[in-house]
């Protein structure tokens, strides 16, 4: 099974990983789950922002690339 990311266009198999309104490849659900990490802090867009980065630099730093 093929499915096409919604944020980002690229095409993965698998399910992915499906928000209430799209599906997302894993890199950018962690962008999604990194702003709303923000968001539930508490902290406001720029400390949501601010959060998704840093959550993809300690993503890219533990997860092997393909
Ligand atoms: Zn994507």
């Amino acid at each position: 099974m093929t499915n096409r990311c919604d944020q980002c266009g690229r095409k993965f198999r698998g399910e992915g990983n499906h928000t209430p309104t799209r599906i997302l490849c894993d890199d950018c659900n962690a962008t999604y789950m990194g702003h709303a990490a923000g968001l539930i802090a508490g902290g406001g867009i720029g400390n949501a922002i601010s959060t998704a980065g840093w959550y993809q630099r300690i993503r890219k730093v533990t997860k092997p690339k393909h």
